[in-house]
């Protein structure tokens, strides 16, 4: 499954800025003939990238979502700039994360809301240092 090394063609991609945030973005052509605008110059791996966001790089310069599963431990890939974008929320990277802490947000609430009921006196704040000089 390794990516072919070849000359990669741009098929009219190119580069752009950002409208939010003014940095360059490459434009690069999908494999469903469509555009992505990828972060430029950042090839983190696959591993390392939620599943869903690893862009590849084919041989013609397309890329394609990389749908190995685990991923190959050495395979790199590309980000959507949208991903890096000071500008721009991050998405929801990691659903089974957002879930477990909105239930966390509903435990702690539950663990709060039992505390009130036998919860000691809460802790002083810690004293500030004796001043030593
Ligand atoms: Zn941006």
């Amino acid at each position: 499954m390794g990516a072919s090394e070849g000359t990669p063609r741009r098929l009219g991609g190119g580069r752009s800025r950002c409208p939010h945030c003014g940095l360059p973005r490459d434009r690069v052509a999908t494999l469903g003939h469509e555009w992505v605008m990828l972060e430029p110059d950042l090839r983190p791996l696959a591993h390392e990238v939620p599943a869903g966001h690893r862009w590849i790089e084919l041989s013609d310069g397309r890329v394609t979502v990389y749908g190995v599963c685990p991923p190959d431990p050495f395979q790199r890939c590309r980000i959507e700039h949208r991903l890096a974008c000071p500008e721009r929320s991050l998405p929801d990277l990691w659903p089974w994360l957002t879930d477990r802490r909105s239930e966390n947000a509903r435990r702690g609430e539950d663990v709060r809301r039992t505390e009130r009921w036998h919860a000691p006196e809460p802790e002083p704040p810690p004293e500030e240092w004796p001043d030593a000089g």
